[in-house]
């Protein structure tokens, strides 16, 4: 058995934004030369989102107003975890929208369902973060 790791980074400019990191994660496994196996995508930040599902616009805006309205960022002194930071409503919507994805790899591809990609979520940006993708198999 193969395992390959490798890290990206991300670095979002403003608070909160969607990425397609997909052409990333095929470009990993390109240079894991595993053909047969599963592919782990995490955010290793508690403030930051792995996730699948459509790469639309109107859909991201859908999903940023609902996690808005689920957990506004103001007013941060609404939050017990802001202090002398103001990112609580990032951890909350963080955790909503998840931490990683398994992937199947079947025949060196992503073994995808219709439409669906894979996105890093930012809740929390301004700063550079890091994804860890795993793969394993043969
Ligand atoms: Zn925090």
């Amino acid at each position: 058995m193969k395992s390959y790791r490798k890290e990206l980074t991300l670095n979002i400019q403003g608070r909160r934004a969607f990425v397609n990191i997909t052409p990333k994660v095929e470009a990993a496994l390109d240079e894991s030369g595993i053909h047969e196996g599963i592919c782990l995508v995490n955010a290793m930040h508690i403030t930051a989102s792995v996730f699948i599902n459509d790469d639309e616009c109107g859909l991201h805006a859908d999903f940023e107003n609902w996690l808005e309205k689920l957990a506004p960022h103001e007013p941060v002194s609404s939050y017990k975890h802001n202090g002398y930071e103001d990112n609580a409503d990032a951890h909350l919507k963080r955790q909503i929208m998840g931490r990683e994805v398994v992937v199947a790899v079947t025949e060196g591809r992503l073994d995808f369902g219709p439409w669906e990609q894979i996105f890093y979520g930012e809740f929390d940006g301004n700063r550079a973060k890091r994804v860890l993708v795993k793969i394993i198999g043969e």
